[in-house]
């Protein structure tokens, strides 16, 4: 066989997206690659058929139409005080999966360092090979998911020149407070480094939480890079619309990494999202009020079966503590890989194995998302509940 690239050689496939393929293969319930089974607003579906008939169907401005560039700028200047330039300091990008890695090779030379929190959305892991730089892991240690800032510190005095910051977080659900984001700042500005942020969760926040965006800290503006998405937030993830937004001299040079990977995000798509970013506040609210209903509604399910999980702070994910099977006799040896595995055989309902996020030996947990209708939510729960009575719990018989 001819050579390929020893590049390719050192990441697997998406676990996620690997997850999916499984769970469609045996017709599970689908819990684990997290999209909404519901669609975008309706503005946004009469947008999309206009588009279909009026167009644009060719090649939008590389780095995104005007209009849409500017609805970002306005929503984003609105949520974090700053006053952006469209033009010069926004690209929209095909999803926030090319936003970051757009951005990690805008400002990495091969053999950077570069610090990730872990566990993390597995993209980064990748995003780091791919743009040749060499990821140091900061442990967010459960339950809390609570960090050491002096290993941050540390990492900077290692050579790191960024830091990757999922906030809300994924897969663990962390919200980063205010405080936190203070400390890790206050380090990025010591050591001079970048915050590329991942904030596509910002509207799935479960009070008393509220989410702050790293760029409207004080002096951060000037070393973010602010990757942001309407997949989650306009529950169009097919859609592949994300953008980042940064300082004028780092999006300039992003925008000529962006136009060669891609050229650009889908014309029509744009101009539909347009209409989305016009429902302004109480759209966001509306969606705020609805995931925080699923995320309680699905707890609420996961405790009256008996399977342990954390209290997600936001997105919309939860990790489910897998330790007591595992420790059965049937489970003895398993990977949590194996364990989903079964779980979508015999069970129905497809999850995500918690290693695929951990850069620790983490084997105990699983992740689950509730991104789902609630008679979906029932049924599934009504499948893991015949797991859970496998421990012998009274309330799942
Ligand atoms: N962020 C979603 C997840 O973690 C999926 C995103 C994707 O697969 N591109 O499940």
């Amino acid at each position: 066989m001819k050579k390929l690239s020893e590049r390719v050689g050192t990441f697997t496939d998406s676990v996620i997206r690997r997850m999916t393929r499984i769970s469609d293969a045996y017709g599970a319930i689908n819990l684990s690659q997290g999209f909404p089974d519901f669609d975008p607003p309706q503005a946004m579906l009469d947008a999309l058929s206009k588009a279909a008939y009026e167009g644009p169907h060719q090649y939008s401005i590389t780095f995104g139409a005007k209009n849409l560039r500017d609805a970002l700028a306005a929503k984003y200047d609105k949520a974090t005080g700053l006053t952006t330039n469209p033009d010069t300091q926004v690209i929209v990008t095909c999803g926030s999966t090319e936003a970051m890695i757009c951005a990690m090779m805008t400002v990495c030379n091969p053999h950077d360092k570069v610090l990730i929190f872990s566990p993390f959305y597995e993209n980064y892991g990748a995003d780091a090979i791919l743009s040749g730089a060499e990821p140091i892991y900061i442990p967010l240690v459960p339950p809390a998911y609570d960090f050491d800032p002096s290993l941050i510190e540390k990492g900077f005095q290692e050579g790191a020149i960024a830091l990757i910051l999922c906030n809300p977080s994924n897969p663990c659900g962390k919200v980063f407070s205010r405080e936190e984001l203070l400390v890790i700042a206050d380090l990025a500005k010591k050591y001079d480094a970048w915050i590329i942020t991942d904030e596509v969760y910002e509207h799935m926040v479960y009070a008393p939480h509220v989410h702050t965006v790293m760029a409207s800290l004080p002096g951060m503006a000037e070393r973010t890079i602010t990757c942001n998405s309407l997949s989650k937030t306009f529950s169009a993830t097919g859609w592949r619309l994300g953008y980042m937004v940064g300082p004028e001299e780092v999006i300039e040079a992003a925008k000529k990494v962006h136009d060669f990977l891609t050229v650009g995000a889908p014309a029509p798509l744009q101009e539909a999202a347009v209409a989305g970013l016009q429902l302004g506040e109480e759209y966001y609210e509306d969606l705020n009020r609805l995931y925080t209903e699923k995320r309680d509604y699905f707890l609420a399910g996961l405790d009256r079966i008996g399977l342990k999980h954390n209290i997600p702070q936001g997105t919309y994910f939860v990790m489910v503590d897998i330790s007591d099977f595992l420790a059965m006799e049937q489970f003895s040896g398993w990977s949590d890989l194996a364990f989903c595995e079964w779980m979508i055989r015999e069970i129905g309902v497809a999850a995500v194995p918690g290693s695929s996020f951990f850069r620790e030996p983490v084997n105990h947990l699983i992740r689950l998302h509730f991104a789902r209708q609630k008679e979906t939510m029932d049924e599934a729960l009504k499948r893991m509940a015949k797991m859970a009575a496998m421990l012998g719990n009274d309330q799942a018989k």
